[in-house]
């Protein structure tokens, strides 16, 4: 695609947008940045070229006059400067599909789904990594994506022998047209942005475009446990391999109780001359869920040709990702856990299942309008106390009543101090808020931040 000349207005000053803009202006577009925020907001603008034409506080009918439109992920598709550009035809695509115009890789990776996207790719690129040391991958490995690291921004990095591992978001995938990994992944798929793609069945649609370009030569990983995924697998075009965390497959990848076993004879024939590869895993990352992230980054990696010795060994010391179920520290025997991104009700039931002794649970924050009571069986069978911080404080108690011993605490540090006081030994203190940060936070990062320093303080 040459983009010399050409005018294109990008929608959205945060770190896809500006990536996006600096790419395209360097390969000699004309620019348009269009923002919603005003320009003292945007903490990233320091990065965008020089010579970048901008807006701020408004998308503008200036938008029109352009040959190519960018919204970013963050920008609703219904805006009537995006209508009117529809109307025009003037084409409209995300980051995703124009940054991967402009690649040539060796192999591309893309993972989707609702939840465990970042684990599971940053678990995927460490094997390869790791194979790479140990030279059982001569490939330069790039991760990227909705990852906090845009395609966009990588691309001059990418040459013909790269592996290139993606995290795609619904986001990205609503507005693509060529884009086609030749692995792709649709991890599971639970109702969730619903306010921006109306229904679950729509949201379903929008993430089974991950598989549209692919043929018979690419794959496709689905998760058998889920039942909109299954639903996907029937019109997918490539060779659709499932994993299963609950039960036995003929084929594919699942956990057996004990092992991890792989049996892809029928996709890849001459490596493994039909005999199923069984790995012990002994994971520190918690839950079963992220079981399932081990399981799809297993299968990736064993289509990818990766040693088994490599893949369980980095599967085995991988230890998660920052804020989510993040071991921090063990005084006097209790085990301190930052699950800080876990900002919805849904995201505690997870951490809640991942855990087998009793748990001093801390949660509140900014109330995001959904209910706590699903929470109630699990907190009735595994949690001591709940000490609440923040604006969500008496919601939750009022939910969560009857449940459990509940303290209000206010604070994140007062609510520390009262779990360090209660807590005994064998127990475990949880930071998992089922809220948003922004009450009291910059944002979840600096939520879980601060609790480990508390922590660390003890
Ligand atoms: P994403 O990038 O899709 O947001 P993350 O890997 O950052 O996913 O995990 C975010 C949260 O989602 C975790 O804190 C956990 O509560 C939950 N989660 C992670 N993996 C899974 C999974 N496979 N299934 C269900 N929930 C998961």
């Amino acid at each position: 695609m040459n983009f010399s000349g050409k005018k294109v207005a990008i929608l959205g000053g945060a770190r896809s947008g500006i990536a996006c803009a600096n790419l395209l202006e360097s390969l000699g577009a004309k620019v348009f940045l269009s923002e919603i925020r005003q320009k003292d907001e945007i903490k990233e603008l320091k990065k965008l070229n020089k010579n970048i034409q901008t807006e701020f506080g408004e998308h503008s009918k200036e938008i029109l006059n352009s040959d190519l439109v960018i919204p970013s992920p963050g920008v609703p598709l219904n805006l009537p400067v995006l209508e009117e550009t529809k109307k025009r035809n003037i084409p409209i695509f995300s980051e995703l599909e124009i940054a991967y115009r402009l690649i040539n890789p060796k192999q591309v990776i893309a993972i989707t789904g609702t939840n465990g996207k970042s684990t599971t790719v940053t678990l995927l690129g460490e094997i390869f990594r790791q194979a790479k040391e140990k030279k059982a991958l001569t490939s330069k490995v790039i991760v990227a994506g909705n990852i906090g690291y845009p395609l966009s921004a990588a691309v001059k990095k990418i040459n013909s022998d790269t592996v290139l591992i993606l995290e795609v978001s619904s986001y990205q995938l609503e507005l693509i047209e060529k884009f086609r990994p030749h692995i792709a992944v649709i991890l599971n798929l639970t109702p969730d942005h619903l306010e921006r793609h109306q229904s679950l069945e729509n949201y379903a649609k929008i993430k089974a475009r991950i598989y549209e370009n692919q043929n018979k030569d690419d794959f496709c990983i689905f998760n058998a446990d889920d039942h909109y995924c299954k639903e996907l697998a029937k019109d997918c075009p490539s060779q659709s391999i499932f994993f299963s965390r609950q039960k036995k497959l003929t084929e594919g990848v699942f956990f057996n109780g004990k092992k991890i076993v792989v049996n892809l004879s029928t996709y890849l024939p001459r490596r493994q001359a039909g005999q199923p590869i069984n790995l012990s895993p002994a994971l520190k990352i918690p839950g079963p869920h992220n079981l399932e992230n081990v399981l799809v980054a297993v299968a990736v990696a064993v289509i990818a040709k990766i040693p088994e010795a490599i893949i369980l060994r980095t599967i085995n010391s991988f230890p998660g990702l920052e804020h989510r179920l993040e071991f921090v520290r063990e005084v006097k025997g209790i085990k301190f856990i930052n699950d800080s991104k876990a900002t919805n009700p849904d995201s505690v039931l997870v951490a809640l299942k991942s855990f087998n002794k009793k748990l001093i649970l801390i949660m509140g924050g900014r109330d995001k309008g959904l209910p706590y009571t699903p929470l109630i069986p699990l907190i009735k069978e595994k949690v001591k106390a709940l000490l609440l911080i923040g604006e969500a404080e008496e919601k939750i108690a009022y939910e969560l009543q009857g449940t459990t011993q509940i303290i209000p605490c206010g604070t994140l540090k007062k609510a520390v101090k009262e779990a360090y006081r209660i807590t005994r030994k064998g127990e475990i203190v949880l930071l998992s808020p089922a809220c948003a940060s922004f009450d009291q936070f910059r944002d979840f990062e600096q939520r879980g931040k601060i609790f480990k320093n508390l922590v660390k303080k003890l």
